[in-house]
């Protein structure tokens, strides 16, 4: 999976990622969906432990064009987790509450602690991608932004986190698909939003928006993953395989026993 990750001080190079992808599996939709699940059973184990340790702080950023299948990937690849020890932190659009603070007092507060996963669902990204895309703060004020990122996650990684940022990348045709059944199928109507097709309209500003921020904030210890997300169960496997890498790295063991467990019967 390490195909997937952005070699650091490169550019990303989006344009030259294609979004079907599947070089790294070689079965088809149905197979790849086995081997996803039996990738999550690991996951699962692998959480559990990290619960038991409570030793690991992980941090999962997902970022993604509207679509690009953030909720999907959530609900698939941690199936079967422990919600004791998996939170999810969404952010949307920013309160006023929020938009009287710095942009990262928001995402602080959601950090993972000890033991847990939490995965950002958008993130402090948002602060250099739409905000850019849409000129919501001074340019100089958002070019200082990499350097914060930077900043902020090296000073989670210092203090025991450990961040694996993914973006989800589709095509604009994949988009275009996946926003018509949002319209056409009346269960989907709630995910769709008007807004979503003056978003479409600025695909290439926000691509380059992408570019940018995943070329400049690919840091060694946290690094950026670019995953092919137009197959679903594709994305679900490339993502679960570098979660379950990504955990077994650590080297996790359970906590000692109190005391000599040899010959106790409970009566
Ligand atoms: P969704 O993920 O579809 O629920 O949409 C959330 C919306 O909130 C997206 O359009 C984001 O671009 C927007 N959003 C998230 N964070 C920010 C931010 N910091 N500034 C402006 N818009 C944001
Ligand atoms: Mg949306």
């Amino acid at each position: 999976m390490e195909q997937y990750r952005v070699t650091p001080g490169a550019a990303a190079n989006l344009t030259a990622r294609d979004p079907r992808d599947s070089a790294a599996f070689d079965g088809g939709k149905s197979a790849g969906r086995k081997a996803a699940k039996a990738a999550n059973a690991e996951l699962e184990h692998l959480q559990e432990l990290l619960y038991a340790e409570g030793k690991h702080k992980i941090l999962v950023v997902l970022q993604a064009m509207d679509t690009g299948g953030k909720d999907g990937t959530i609900r698939h690849v941690f199936d079967g987790t422990n919600p004791q020890g998996v939170k999810v932190a969404s952010f949307k659009k920013p309160t006023p509450e929020e938009l009287a603070h710095d942009y990262i007092w928001r995402v602080h507060k959601h950090t993972p602690r000890s033991g847990e996963i939490t995965i950002f669902n958008r993130s402090h990204y948002e602060d250099v991608l739409v905000v850019r895309v849409h000129d919501l703060v001074p340019p100089a004020v958002s070019e200082q932004r990499f350097e914060h990122i930077n900043s902020f996650e090296q000073m989670l990684t210092d203090e025991g986190t450990t961040i694996v940022k993914l973006f989800l990348h589709i095509s604009k045709e994949e988009q275009r698909v996946r926003l018509q059944a949002r319209i056409d199928d009346p269960e989907k109507h709630w995910k769709f939003s008007f807004g979503d097709l003056g978003e479409r309209k600025l695909w290439d500003q926000y691509l380059q928006a992408y570019e940018e921020a995943i070329t400049r904030t690919n840091a060694v210890s946290a690094p950026w993953y670019v995953i092919p997300a137009d197959r679903k169960w594709y994305r679900n496997l490339v993502i679960t395989r570098i979660l379950v890498d990504t955990l077994a790295r650590l080297e996790m063991a359970y906590p000692e026993p109190e005391g000599n467990l040899e010959g106790v019967v409970v009566e």
